[in-house]
């Protein structure tokens, strides 16, 4: 397991919920927790992983040693949102690009835990904006799609240079093609969702 970057096509892919936990699913879980603190993340989806499924890890302290602030949210759901804030984000397959995002300051979350319980929470603040960054994740959206036209403009070269990278590791046979990445995606889809 590792961390895909933009570009890559899976990070627009819109996932399907999953339909059973099991050890698998567990193992999925714990890689995806230890590769967002390797990472100094503090939230991690499942596309961001090369996996089609409705999956996010969670920890806004970023400190795996805070375990109340650590969260997995299965099939999450935004139920409800209202205010308006605006921070910097940033995000781990876009690295080194921050730019500030406006969402909704408070959401109600609806969401399975690792044990099958529903949970349905009222969340603010920083916890709200991270849970919703990666919500839009599993809908193929990533945070730059949400900028004014100013500052996407100012992170445009960034990107450029992203997707560079991307296709020179494509030409080198590191990325498979479009086709392949879409066929193992409907494979993973079939098994879980
Ligand atoms: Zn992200």
């Amino acid at each position: 397991m590792h961390i895909i970057k933009y570009p890559h096509p899976t990070l627009r892919h819109r996932s399907k919920p999953l339909r059973r936990i099991d050890g698998g699913l567990r193992k999925m879980v714990a890689e995806m927790l230890e590769l967002m603190y390797a990472n100094k993340g503090i939230g991690l989806a499942a596309n961001q992983v090369d996996l089609p499924y409705r999956l996010i890890v969670v920890n806004p302290s970023g400190d795996p040693a805070v375990k109340d602030e650590e969260h997995v949210f299965i099939n999450p759901e935004i139920l409800r949102s209202k205010g308006s804030a605006e921070d910097r984000e940033g995000c781990l397959s876009l690295p080194d690009i921050y730019a500030p995002v406006k969402r909704p300051e408070k959401i109600v979350l609806s969401a399975y835990d690792l044990s099958g319980r529903e949970v349905t929470w009222e969340i603010d603040g920083l916890y709200a904006r991270v849970v919703q960054h990666e919500c839009d994740h599993l809908d193929g959206v990533l945070f730059i799609d949400r900028l004014t036209p100013s500052n996407l403009l100012a992170i445009k070269q960034a990107l450029a240079d992203l997707e560079l990278e991307f296709s020179g590791n494509r030409q080198r046979g590191l990325i498979p093609d479009d086709v392949r990445i879409a066929a193992r995606l409907t494979e993973l889809e079939t098994a879980r969702t």
